[in-house]
């Protein structure tokens, strides 16, 4: 089974990816994780990453794309992912679709978690007051948030209708508890 997770950044994509992967022995492909492994090993991407994620902005299509690409063919993923933060723009999902037919694989749920903005940026207030400052990502803060936002409905909103006519589109109230949600996605993996 391989799912997508769609939703505004701090929707709780990852936290839903890791019961996923729990509960369905399948793996989270976290981009974000994998741009901060970069970002830790200081490498050419990692350098580059470091920036484009501080400023809340998105890498270029063509880097994501190849970074997924090969880490799809890893033997962990041949029981199924849970994209995690890709695709977040057109192009990453006209390209996802190309690369899964190429390996004869398809993607069975796209579940959107939709939040409203405001609650993301009350969360995001709340968490800067509760976590020490070192133990938050240095794009955690509100006014990243806000920038991240922005990219989120100008880049990565515009493909939920792309998954929709397609007939694989589900949505999930993020606004329930982390427990509500799990259940409704646990609904549209089973089909009740
Ligand atoms: P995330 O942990 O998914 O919120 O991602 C953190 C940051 O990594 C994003 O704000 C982007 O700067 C970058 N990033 C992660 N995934 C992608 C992607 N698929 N395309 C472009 N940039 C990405």
């Amino acid at each position: 089974m391989n799912i997508i997770l769609l939703g505004p950044p701090g929707a709780g994509k990852g936290t839903q990816a890791k019961f996923l992967e729990e509960e369905h022995q399948i793996v989270q492909l976290s981009t974000g994780d994998m741009l901060r492994n970069a970002v830790n090993l200081g490498d050419e991407i990692g350098k580059q990453a470091k920036e484009v994620m501080d400023s809340g902005n998105l890498m270029p299509d063509g880097i994501m794309i190849n970074i997924i690409s090969q880490r799809i063919n890893k033997s962990d993923c041949l029981n199924g992912f849970i994209l995690d933060g890709f695709p977040r723009t057109t192009a990453q999902a006209e390209a996802l679709d190309i690369m899964l037919n190429e390996k004869d694989l398809s993607i069975d749920y796209v579940i959107e978690i939709s939040v409203d903005d405001k609650i993301l940026i009350d969360r995001i207030n709340s968490r800067v007051l509760e976590v020490n400052e070192s133990e938050r990502r240095s794009d955690d803060n509100a006014e990243t948030l806000i920038k991240r936002l922005g990219v989120y409905h100008q880049a990565t909103a515009p493909i939920l209708p792309y998954y929709k006519d397609k007939g694989i589109l589900r949505q999930v109230d993020g606004m329930k508890s982390i427990e509500e949600v799990k259940q409704l996605i646990n609904e549209v993996i089973s089909g009740t």
